[in-house]
């Protein structure tokens, strides 16, 4: 069906009204477990206001017990989270505001930066009892959208080793394309229907089991595999004026950002040691061009940063929530969280005023269908 498109991403018509904005950055502060405590930790990171943060570095003098301070270093971000924050907090501060844009037709991105153990997939996904930030948003929009003219479709997918897979029908790889409209999409990717927050649930915890386990000794399942859970808004008017309005909703739990280090396996696993970085450095490479204004930003060099191609240079709204383990122990990957945290706040986006909203020549199939259910149920 062909039709007037009155904006769209910055892929496609070129037509979306944007004005600068940057990333915003968040970081969250995660209780000391009792692993750490067991280890002697003493805690390094302290939120000294609602946007600031100092780390401090300790080195051990001649008694290796005794910790002296080196130095501490100040950072500032969008808003701290310490922790006893709660996931509601994180989530009405940091993903609030897009939901409603994604209602209003607009791009949202979302994505957890850290270290294995700092607390990225308990932010995102979280447990029954405390659901994080992907189930909070859905909730979200199903408390927002009442009528029958909307629909909420699911996609879930996993970047392993530099391959594409669908965690809600796990198969064969997919292929990464670019679409006018859409930008990069994953070929054949399922897309589910949700009408409940438990059935989210349900689905999440059933593909996140999907997401690829390796039985290293730094973790359990899948610190080296991006997840990227995609929620697509649609409205459709059923007043004849055939308007359909798509919001797009990107949530990724990254990878470990740990260098390849302490695995029992580590030659097993160099191949995928080398391709995790890959993603992940290609991901710095382009926060470098971006910051640094290059009119060439590396996006193909990953499955990653194709897919975030839009997110972190087109027009979206975008978040990123780094998230830190307060102790000592962790000094290296915390100091080395928060400097990727203050760099992605150079990062000039474009935020988008307008809406995906297009005007249809003749109503699509879904709407059609629509239209009929409701003339029938009016009889
Ligand atoms: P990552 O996904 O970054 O590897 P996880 O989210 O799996 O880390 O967190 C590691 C452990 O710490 C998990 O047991 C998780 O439940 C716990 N945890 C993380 N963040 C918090 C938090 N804010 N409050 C309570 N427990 C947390
Ligand atoms: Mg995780």
């Amino acid at each position: 069906v062909g039709g007037k498109l009155k904006a769209a991403g910055e892929v496609g018509a070129g037509t979306a009204e944007t004005v600068e904005s940057r990333i915003l950055v968040f970081v969250r502060l995660r209780p000391m477990s009792r692993k750490e405590k067991e280890a002697g930790s003493r805690s390094c990171v302290k939120i000294v206001n609602r946007k600031e943060v100092s780390l401090t570095e300790f080195a051990s003098e001649n008694d290796y017990l005794r910790l002296k301070r080196v130095r501490d270093s100040q950072f500032c971000f969008d808003s701290v989270f310490p922790d006893s924050t709660t996931q509601a907090e994180v989530y009405s501060t940091s993903t609030a505001d897009l939901v409603e844009g994604v209602l209003q037709g607009r791009n949202g991105t979302v994505f957890c930066y850290g270290a294995t153990g700092a607390g990225k997939t308990y932010t995102m996904l979280g447990t029954m009892e405390n659901p994080g930030v992907m189930v909070l948003a859905i909730n979200d929009l199903f408390s927002k959208v009442t009528q029958r003219n909307y629909s909420i479709k699911l996609s879930y997918l996993e970047i392993y080793n530099e391959t594409v897979r669908d965690l809600l029908s796990p198969g064969s790889p997919l292929n990464l394309r670019e679409d006018k409209q859409q930008g990069t999409v994953a070929a054949g990717l399922t897309q589910r229907s949700v009408y409940s927050t438990d059935e989210v649930m349900e689905l999440l915890q059933k593909g996140n089991k999907n997401r690829t386990t390796e039985p290293t000794r730094v973790n359990e399942t899948s610190s080296r595999s991006h997840a990227v859970l995609q929620v697509v808004v649609e409205y459709r008017s059923l007043d004849g004026t055939n308007l359909k309005r798509v919001g797009k909703l990107s949530l990724i739990d990254l990878a470990g950002s740990e260098r390849a280090l302490a695995t029992d396996q580590r030659t097993l696993r160099s191949i995928e040691g080398a391709n995790i970085n890959r993603s992940l450095l290609a991901l710095s490479s382009c926060i470098n061009a971006l910051v640094e204004g290059k009119k060439h930003i590396p996006y193909r060099n990953s499955k990653l940063t194709q897919l975030l191609k839009d997110s972190l240079g087109g027009s979206c709204n975008t978040v990123m929530i780094a998230n830190i383990s307060p102790s000592h122990l962790s000094f290296g990957e915390t100091q080395n969280t928060l400097h990727w945290a203050d760099r992605a706040k150079e990062i000039k986006t474009k935020t988008q005023t307008t809406a995906n909203e297009e005007v249809l020549d003749q109503p699509d199939s879904e709407t059609a269908v629509l239209v009929l259910e409701l003339q029938r149920e009016n009889c």
